[in-house]
């Protein structure tokens, strides 16, 4: 059987023997671990609505495009997500649709990292300052966050689940600052605090999670009916404290962070596709070059000229055994069981944004030959369609 490139995922590291560790961000924000990242970030919400008392119907704002689950953090605080599209062909909320989302209702500000590329978290500080909210960096996409290089969040998420930069098989964090600690322990102390300990089981679980990465695993994987990949929207109905084994995060933080940088091969094998109107998004969305050398990408995006392409990118590089997808697929308000709880609207630079995205792997069994495969397939979809363009206004 031949196999296939999963999309995403990163082994699960062993705990390795240490001193007590420190994690990098420790000079500016305390870590409590929590049961999962949608945990962490409903805590962060419920620190919003504390810090501002008085409103009554309280609102944060997260992208139009974006994780389900963020709406579930949100809600279960009972507070209201409210969208705000983005800037044309990037995953960054445009500053005038935050400017407008905010009103004397709003606690918070969710900024997303986006696949490694970080929100832009000097303009969005600036509105919160002026308003009184509380910014929060959702970093589960993104290792390491943005707010390490400068503290400007107020609180960070990081999520350690299967399909995320550091795969602990589950769990997350909420670094907050030191001096916010007041105002967080009361929270915290509500929530039930569970051990995760590494013992034999948790050893068989990582064994078997581990073999399904493989390219055999991950087909075996994709021909059974589960829905791998698909997008569904879960309400949040418990949050746990957690105990982890922290030289398991200590292990997950090296090997990412050790991991090779796909995308800095795909950047140059992909540039030809720029001439056909593609954009890719990790030159577009230039980051830091000191970040680029740090942050992990999650997977490599670009965005194709348009909906029909992208779909049919998506079909050959799948039978040609890459695991390429678009992500979420759609819009937050057209995902089922999210529109009952977000205001529907218009959201045009986001819709695109979704109808054009197509993300190939980067994790650690990308291998070279796998970005040239990915390369061909891309270049002569991409010439092809440019030489019928051609032919048709002939
Ligand atoms: C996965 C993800 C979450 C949720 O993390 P879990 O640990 O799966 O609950 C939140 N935000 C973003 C951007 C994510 O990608």
């Amino acid at each position: 059987m031949r196999g296939k490139l999963r999309p995403v995922g990163s082994r699960v590291p062993m705990p390795i023997d240490h001193e007590r560790p420190e994690f990098p961000w420790e000079s500016c924000y305390r870590t409590q671990f929590m049961g999962s990242g949608t945990e962490a970030l409903s805590v962060a919400i419920a620190l919003s609505v504390k810090l501002k008392p008085g409103v009554s119907s309280p609102e944060a704002i997260i992208p139009a495009y974006g994780c389900p689950d963020l709406v579930a953090a949100i809600i279960s605080q009972g507070v209201k997500p409210v969208l705000a599209d983005l800037k044309p062909d990037s995953p960054w909320m445009s500053a005038s649709a935050v400017s407008k989302a905010v009103s004397s209702s709003t606690v918070a500000i969710v900024g997303v990292g986006f696949l490694g590329i970080p929100e832009r978290f000097a303009s969005l500080l600036r509105v919160c300052r002026e308003h009184n909210l509380l910014l929060v960096e959702d970093s589960a996409q993104c290792f390491l966050p943005a707010s390490l290089s400068d503290p400007m969040a107020d609180c960070v998420v990081l999520s350690f689940g299967r399909g995320k930069p550091v795969n602990l098989m589950g769990g997350g964090a909420l670094l907050f600052r030191n001096d916010s600690t007041k105002a967080v322990e009361p929270l915290l102390a509500k929530y039930p605090l569970e051990l995760r300990k590494t013992g034999l089981v948790w050893r068989l679980k990582r064994w078997m999670i581990n073999l399904l990465l493989g390219r055999t695993g991950y087909k075996v994987l994709e021909l059974l009916p589960l829905g791998i990949g698909e997008t569904h929207f879960h309400e949040l109905h418990e949050i746990r404290r957690l105990q982890i084994n922290e030289e398991l995060l200590t292990a997950g933080i090296q090997n990412c962070c050790s991991r090779p940088h796909a995308d800095v091969q795909y950047d140059s094998e992909l540039s030809e596709l720029e001439l056909f109107g593609w954009k890719l998004l990790t030159k577009t969305c230039k980051r830091e070059p000191s970040e680029l050398r740090r942050r992990f990408m999650l997977r490599y995006p670009v965005l194709a000229p348009s909906r029909d392409i992208r779909d049919r990118a998506l079909r050959d590089l799948n039978a040609a055994g890459i695991g390429a997808n678009a992500l979420y697929g759609r819009i937050l308000p057209d995902i089922k069981g999210v529109d009952a709880h977000v205001m529907a609207g218009s959201y045009p630079m986001a819709s695109d944004f979704a109808a054009r995205l197509l993300t190939l792997p980067t994790h650690e069994d990308v291998k070279v030959s796998d970005i040239a495969v990915a390369r061909d397939v891309l270049i002569a979809l991409a010439r092809h369609e440019s030489d019928s363009f051609k032919r048709d206004s002939a």
